[in-house]
């Protein structure tokens, strides 16, 4: 079971009083982006090159809690930057799980376990820690050596200390489902909770435009990877949303179901793309013109892109739109083994490739692993 009961039931029951209120624009996880600085350099990250000035601010535990207020979302995902990096996190952290929010903390790890005596085990509070694939793919994604070492340390100590711990992993052009698979196998093997997905976004401003994947090339690679699947890997996202990366399932894309806050204010429409800012929740969701985002408005920012945070809400919403919705996920909870010839065979000519596209460059981005003085830092986030 990739989510616990406990969690599925107050998602379930906030969905259904959303539908109930018949509220179409409703949030479900709040991204929640208190820095944008970080202690590494992905080549395909989009959210760590703004000038240095822009990387030193930072929310304030308030400004974060009063999102969470406003925005009203069961879950709140706090992504960044290297949330670690915030010197005053543990207290976002504290605030966001006394008021009941389930938290993901969404981390590369390599400060997770110096700093996890600044947080408490508790059933809301998750480390969501970015792993791109095994040992020699994710040094490869994150573009430094002796992460995924580092990485997998910090997950043993954090699970060891009884904190909820998930990975959360995104696949780039040239991934290979043999080894893809070989990664659940090892995060399995830790005992994680479950693992997260999503397909890359072609950020206009990530170094590496060449390794985002196309639509159709999507769906080949998760029918690949996700076909014919191992009972033990447990996944923490929808099964419907899983399924729409095969290519089994379709929906159009509900931005305002992960709505994004950041030291600019509420970005509009989503995470990934940044055309304005709100500054406040009602007024993203009243002044943003939603027509134009998705596949099917024809914008071409929309046109490929399948990540996470724009078509898990929609599954989500789907289970809850009727009958037939809820069909629907019984039937892919039911069918978890998608058994698939086809599939197969792809699968058993990428292992006759593994290993060989591989070609580890480590960019040139310099690496800061330092937590910035605290006093510092608060006058940055009041200036
Ligand atoms: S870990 Fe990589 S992808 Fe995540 S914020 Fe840092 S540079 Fe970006
Ligand atoms: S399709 Fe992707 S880029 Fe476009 S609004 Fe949705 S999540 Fe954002």
């Amino acid at each position: 079971m990739g989510v616990p009961v406990s969690q599925m039931w107050t998602v379930a029951s906030y969905v259904i009083g959303q539908k109930l209120r018949r509220r179409k624009h409703y949030p479900l996880v709040l991204m929640l982006e208190p820095l944008f600085r970080c202690n590494l350099a992905c080549a395909g990250c989009g959210k760590i090159q703004y000038p240095a000035h822009i990387l030193k601010r930072q929310l304030t535990p308030q400004q974060c809690l009063d999102a969470a207020e406003e925005c009203g979302a069961p879950v709140v995902s706090i992504p960044g930057g290297e949330p670690l990096m915030h010197p005053r996190i543990d207290e976002i952290v504290r605030g966001l799980v006394e008021r009941k929010k389930y938290v993901y903390l969404c981390t590369n790890a390599l400060l997770l376990a110096e700093h996890l005596d600044r947080f408490a085990p508790s059933k809301f509070l998750t480390f969501s820690v970015h792993m791109d694939g095994t040992e020699q793919n994710h040094d490869f994604a994150v573009c430094r050596e002796g992460t995924y070492t580092k990485a997998v340390s910090a997950i043993k100590l954090a699970l060891q200390r009884g904190f909820r711990v998930t990975t959360n992993t995104t696949l780039f052009e040239g991934a290979n489902p043999a080894e893809v698979r070989q990664f659940f196998d090892e995060m399995s093997d830790l005992g994680v909770e479950g693992m997260m997905l999503s397909p890359g976004y072609s950020y206009s401003k990530a170094p590496d435009q060449n390794s985002f994947l196309q639509r159709r090339r999507t769906h080949e690679l998760f029918s690949t990877i996700l076909s014919n699947r191992r009972k033990r890997w447990n996944f923490n996202q929808s099964p419907l949303f899983l399924r729409f990366l095969m290519g089994l399932a379709d929906f159009e894309c509900t931005p305002w179901g992960n709505p994004t806050y950041n030291i600019f204010g509420w970005q509009k429409p989503c995470y990934l793309l940044q055309d304005g800012y709100a500054d406040s929740y009602r007024e993203l969701i009243e002044a943003t013109d939603w027509e134009r985002y998705g596949r099917a408005s024809g914008n071409p920012a929309c046109a490929d892109c399948m990540v996470h945070c724009g078509y898990e809400p929609s599954a989500v919403d789907h289970t809850f739109s009727g009958v037939a919705g809820m069909w629907a996920t019984i039937r892919a909870m039911l069918e978890w083994r998608h058994r698939d010839v086809a599939a197969s065979k792809r699968l058993a000519e990428a292992e006759k490739t593994r290993g060989r596209h591989i070609e580890l460059t480590i960019l040139g981005h310099a690496a800061d692993d330092s937590v910035p003085n605290k006093e510092a830092a608060d006058a940055e986030a009041a200036a």
